[in-house]
């Protein structure tokens, strides 16, 4: 295990570098490295020696935690060995013309020279599903790669009782006049700044420093190698400073959960997020829930101003507040608000479901999304660019990754609203710049355990509650009620 994890870090490391630092002539040799790399791996971890070892150490009488170590690990090899060697291949060709198409047919608006991608795509996944194996839904196998211990039928009526809530609360906030988000528009803000401003976040959150670093990349992301060594990104954009604050705020909760494994875990198969959903809640929880609340803004708008003291004159916490609060109905997921974000998150997975089911054809897509951005959002897309074509996950054929973006933040208002009764001054707390109560607790309850136990279980052995959209539609409803001054039916 430790070989092997050892290898799967270094490969992190090359790909972070990749993205962050990397001379632009190295591309090829670095592809050469990583191929290498990665072969190694495959070797060692298909082994038909590491399976006697592992079935011997199934039932074993061992620790909680090495026994989880031995499971993971048993479930990713008997999960890569039931794949053929062909459709390895064959997933990883299409992919790579997929993704080039892709990028083509976005610029181009051009759904139908993407589509035969897609199909074949779907096609590809759906054997794999069956590879895998299933009780009858294909989506559950896929969903399994990350989230695991997660099923169709569970998320298919959780995510419909979140729309059926969410649709009327953004109608009734669409009517109402906008905040005044003039003074971040109107300016703007040195990248040099920012850059300061976000690395102060980032130890304002208690992000080891010494066992962690922030860097620039074109899409922000965070890379962990292990709890000493956890790589964030950020981006600058001088016309608005909050998207590197906020994406800061972002990765800085997915890597306080990086940093915050046992160190008992330490390259093994328990280490790491117990789900990608799990490891959401975390970003979200620090970007959303903490990062834009009113005490948060009330602690750091005199800091922001001591940084920009021109832009900021008379700008109070309580303008940061409802500006960053802004909600509208838009095209893009990915600069989409927290209350509408997850309706364009349903959409994509109602649509994967019924790809996946054979009840949708792929030739139907932009006509099928058009149709829900109508329903849910009120707004239509001027062409296929700003809609279906807009995510890069389709052209990895990446089925069932959506969903876990939706349960991040249903775990995040859940784990939160046991946060606040088991620490009463918390929101105190953050007024005051301290950030270490809240960090300790999700710590304690939820970082440590790594992947010893399903994302689900982890979360009811925290809060006490079934996994359910009330905390989140709550937590939507309190804020909004009065930034909005709209009220629950
Ligand atoms: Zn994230």
């Amino acid at each position: 295990m430790h070989e092997l994890r050892d290898l799967s870090s270094v490969i992190g490391l090359l790909t972070w570098d990749q993205e962050t630092m990397m001379p632009p002539r190295a591309a090829e040799s670095r592809a050469e490295q990583l191929s290498t790399l990665q072969s190694m791996y495959h070797q060692r971890f298909s082994e038909p020696r590491l399976e006697e070892l592992l079935n011997t150490l199934t039932g074993a009488d061992l620790p909680e935690e090495q026994r989880a170590a031995v499971r993971n690990m048993s479930t990713e090899r008997r999960r890569a060995v039931k794949i053929p060697l062909r459709l390895v291949k064959e997933l990883a060709q299409a992919q790579s013309l997929a993704v080039e198409a892709w990028k083509e047919a976005r610029k181009n608006r051009d759904f139908k020279s993407f589509e035969p991608h897609v199909a074949r795509l779907l096609r590809l996944r759906q054997e794999q599903a069956d590879a895998w194996g299933h009780t009858g839904e294909r989506y559950d196998a896929l969903l399994e790669t990350y989230e695991p211990g997660m099923k169709t039928a569970r998320l298919e009526p959780l995510f419909e009782k979140l729309r059926a809530q969410l649709v009327p609360l953004v109608k009734a906030i669409a009517a109402r006049p906008p905040p005044d988000r003039a003074f971040i528009t109107g300016n703007t803000w040195s990248g040099d700044a920012q850059w300061a401003f976000s690395l102060e976040l980032l130890k304002g959150m208690t992000f080891d420093m010494d066992a962690g670093r922030q860097d620039r990349s074109a899409h922000p992301f965070s890379s962990g190698a292990n709890i000493h060594d956890v790589r964030l990104t950020t981006r600058i954009h001088e016309d608005n400073p909050f998207s590197a604050f906020f994406s800061t705020l972002h990765e800085g909760g997915h890597g306080l959960y990086e940093q915050g494994f046992a160190p008992k875990l330490h390259r093994t198969w328990a280490t790491g997020a117990a789900s990608m959903g799990l490891h959401e809640s975390q970003s979200r929880l620090w970007e959303n829930l903490v990062g834009r609340s009113l005490p948060f803004w009330q602690h750091w708008t005199p800091k922001l101003r001591t940084h920009f003291p021109k832009v900021m004159e008379g700008v109070s916490p309580e303008k940061v507040y409802a500006a960053v609060n802004h909600v509208e109905p838009s095209l893009i997921r990915v600069e989409a608000d927290e209350v509408t974000y997850n309706l364009h998150i349903l959409l994509r997975f109602n649509l994967e479901l019924a790809l996946m089911r054979g009840k949708l054809s792929t030739r139907d897509l932009p006509e099928a999304w058009n149709e829900r951005m109508r329903q849910d959002l009120g707004i239509t897309p001027p062409h296929d660019g700003d809609g279906v074509l807009q995510d890069i996950h389709w052209s990895w054929g990446e089925f069932g990754y959506f969903p876990t973006y939706t349960l991040g933040n249903l775990y995040s208002a859940s784990i939160l609203r046991s946060a606040e009764k088991a620490l009463p001054s918390l929101w105190q707390n953050v007024r005051q710049g301290e950030m270490k109560p809240l960090r300790e607790w999700l710590r304690t309850e939820i970082h440590q355990h790594g992947f010893v136990y399903y994302a689900e279980d982890l979360v009811k052995r925290a809060t006490g509650a079934e996994l359910s959209v009330e905390p989140f539609i709550d937590y939507l409803w309190q804020k909004y009620g009065p930034l909005y001054n709209v009220s629950r039916a």
